[in-house]
């Protein structure tokens, strides 16, 4: 049984006395880690504070990357910066990265591969433009990213992988994909970890959706049985949600 996942991704909000706010009142109230895993990224320079004030069961994680472990790259954190701020999980490949900052597959791939080498858990972000979806290209497009971003990754870390189909048309719009919509992307994506591994390893990944989703529609999909949970962005901003999200997975 694969245990769901409840992730917020702050993307940039929050000042430092809303993030401390957020983890104070939610670190008591989420589930236990073996029942949901729940996990906020914050922006990167709140990570060490926000680990050193989150409970047992709350776990935090970083909004991006980079790949390499050392370099001039201005601007940029490493995956051992990261990790050493107390980041346990890594958002890779997220849409906004992919739109304002030009990440490639060829560079979703290697942080892909930077994560697992580095112990963190990677959260693999796909999804189709509303273009693709209207052309009914989404699971086309959608399994191509998911192949493209592991290639030359070892099976030994695919039981630790985590996708997220967040459709890009569903991001920040109000518009979220129906449950049934969602869960058929989302069969189709384990098939294809299946077909690229093992059927036995595809079972062990978790597969969310994100993209709208909120407190009156986060029930209708996580009923549906593929899915295993959801990455939240505004409506995750709230503390209050976020609890509701982690106790209705
Ligand atoms: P919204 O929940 O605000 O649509 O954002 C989804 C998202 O991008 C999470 O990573």
């Amino acid at each position: 049984k694969r245990v769901p996942v409840i992730a917020a991704n702050w993307k940039m909000y929050k000042s430092k006395d809303e993030a401390l706010e957020f983890i104070f009142k939610v670190n008591q109230a989420v589930p236990s880690n073996e029942v949901v895993e729940s996990i906020v990224f914050p922006p990167a320079v709140f990570l060490n504070l926000l680990v050193k004030r989150e409970g047992e069961n709350l776990r935090i994680g970083a909004q991006n990357m980079h790949y390499a472990d050392e370099g001039a790259f201005t601007g940029e954190n490493s995956p051992m910066h990261v990790k050493t701020a107390g980041a346990e999980y890594v958002l890779v490949g997220h849409s906004e990265r992919r739109i304002y900052y030009n990440e490639v597959s060829e560079t979703v791939n290697l942080k892909l591969i930077s994560a697992f080498r580095n112990d963190l858990i990677p959260i693999l972000c796909v999804g189709e433009t509303l273009e693709i979806k209207e052309e009914k290209r989404t699971q086309e497009f959608v399994n191509h990213q998911v192949e493209k971003a592991l290639i030359n990754v070892d099976k030994e870390y695919i039981p630790k992988l985590i996708v997220a189909y967040e459709p890009r048309w569903a991001i920040g719009t109000g518009k979220n994909a129906t449950a049934k919509e969602a869960s058929g992307v989302i069969t189709h994506i384990r098939e294809k970890i299946a077909s690229l591994y093992s059927k036995e390893l595809s079972e062990e990944v978790r597969i969310i959706y994100g993209g709208s989703v909120k407190p009156s529609n986060i029930e209708e999909i996580l009923k549906e049985k593929e899915i295993d949970g959801a990455l939240i962005g505004g409506a995750a901003l709230d503390p209050e949600n976020f609890i509701f999200f982690t106790q209705v997975a």
